[in-house]
């Protein structure tokens, strides 16, 4: 039986730069490279699949809209990548999917606060809003002991 599919955020997969600062994230959690392995992870950027470049300006959710440091409205493009998450998830079936924590599109229990002062407040990055909204399980990538237990219940 095909090995059902885990949905990640590409800068935990690793292999190709797309972090707002263009730095390696790579998570080396020996049971996510045996998901990995066994070829079950499919990597999205949303905010590379939204039309991003690398790098890009920090940006933050501000209620409903993401603004980068200088003010510049970017709702649209974390918009579009949410929605390209959520069609990536849908397409392959995934399980759940494992988010970087504390992203504008990506986190799934933190994110900062809107006042680029390095200030974090519960809440969730505009992807991981829209995979919940469709029903999806998303985790953090501290959260891979919940994950695991999942799987394994499959
Ligand atoms: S949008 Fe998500 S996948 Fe892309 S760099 Fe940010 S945290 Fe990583």
């Amino acid at each position: 039986m095909a090995k059902r599919k885990i949905l990640v955020s590409e800068c935990l997969y690793g292999g190709r730069a797309v972090r707002y600062d263009g730095r390696d994230a790579s998570l080396s959690d020996p049971r996510f490279l045996r998901w990995k392995e066994e070829g079950r992870l499919i990597p999205v950027c949303p905010e590379v699949s939204g039309g991003l470049p690398v790098p890009r300006p920090a940006a933050q959710r501000a209620g409903e809209r993401v603004l980068t440091c200088a003010g510049k409205d970017v709702t649209k493009e974390y918009t579009a990548g949410a929605q390209a998450a959520l069609r990536l998830a849908k397409e392959h079936d995934v399980v759940f999917a494992v988010m970087k924590q504390d992203s504008p599109s990506c986190g799934s229990k933190f994110i900062y606060d809107g006042t680029f002062t390095g200030t974090k407040t519960p809440g969730q990055g505009m992807a991981a809003a829209y995979l919940r909204d469709a029903g999806f399980t998303v985790f953090g990538e501290e959260d891979l002991d919940e994950a695991e237990a999942l799987l394994a219940r499959l």
